[in-house]
């Protein structure tokens, strides 16, 4: 895209002119790992179309004058993508600056490049503006680097939330075993029974380190450890619910490592 259309003057005086739309990462959920220009974007914007994976200290920083929650519904079910389209693009219509917040960055696991796809398809000017993912930083803050010098030199980011058992899986469990590199699942809290049967089946020992990290840099993040033969039952026991990060792959021992000085180490729930 080469023409500069609305970029650096949002608050056009044509009414016809259409309204940008930013594409913000949140990052994980704290404040502080927002990036200056998300922050500044958020402070600028008319309106913000939000869910509920920035957190809760983010999302309580915004006016709620200007925020529109197109996450989960009162129901309990979600905010079809197909309304969250066409209100950027009516919001966007009317003239006003739009930020569209996702957790963690726009494009990962996000929908947000069904969003920019549709956003171009309507002739409405937009900018991606990327953010830290829960991918990478979800393990960080809880002592684990997604690669290691001696223990990965690849990592996959994979969604869980397919069954991986249908036939025309995505995903393809063995070949990532195969790869001997870390793997970190995104939306894998229900359905991690499947995919560590999965990579048992693959080849993978059970005594492969895992660990489950729990609402990444939010107030109340929750992480807890185990293998693949143990990482069922701590999730169950240490009651680990969405948004979760699952780490397999021997970097997630590192956290044992290093946890007595990591400064921001949750508890250990899953060990008891
Ligand atoms: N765009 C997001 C991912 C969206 S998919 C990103 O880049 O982070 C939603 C999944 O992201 C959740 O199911 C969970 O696996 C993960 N996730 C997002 N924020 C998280 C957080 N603060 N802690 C743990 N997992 C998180």
């Amino acid at each position: 895209m080469t023409e500069g259309a609305n970029g650096g003057n949002p608050a056009t005086t044509e009414p016809t002119k259409p309204g940008t739309v930013y594409l913000v990462g949140s990052g994980p959920g704290d404040p502080e790992l927002l990036t200056v220009k998300a922050a500044r974007l958020i402070d600028e914007a008319d309106v913000v179309l939000h869910d509920k994976l920035p957190g809760p200290e983010i999302l309580g920083r915004i006016p709620e004058a200007k925020r529109e929650d197109v996450g989960k519904r009162a129901g309990g079910e979600w905010t079809p993508q197909e309304y969250t389209n066409r209100r950027l693009v009516e919001l966007a219509e009317e003239g006003l600056a739009v930020v569209r917040l996702k957790g963690g960055d726009p494009f990962v696991f996000g929908r947000g490049g069904e969003e920019a796809e549709h956003l171009a398809a309507h002739g409405i000017p937009f900018e991606v503006v990327p953010g830290v993912t829960s991918a990478i930083a979800g393990p960080a803050v809880a002592g684990i680097p997604v690669t290691h010098r001696d223990h990965a030199s690849s990592v996959s980011f994979v969604t869980g939330h397919e069954d991986p058992t249908k036939e025309e899986s995505a995903v393809e469990w063995d070949a990532l075993a195969a790869t001997g590199g870390t793997i970190v699942v995104l939306m894998g809290v229900g359905k991690l029974p499947e995919y560590v049967a999965e990579l048992r089946r693959a080849g993978l020992d059970g005594d492969v380190p895992a660990a489950l990290v729990e609402r990444a840099t939010w107030p109340d993040m929750h992480v807890a450890t185990g293998t693949l033969e143990t990482i069922v039952d701590v999730r169950d026991s240490a009651d680990i619910s969405p948004p979760a990060i699952t780490v397999i792959g021997e970097v997630a021992a590192t956290r044992d490592r290093v946890i007595d000085f990591l400064m921001n180490a949750s508890e250990e729930e899953g060990e008891e």
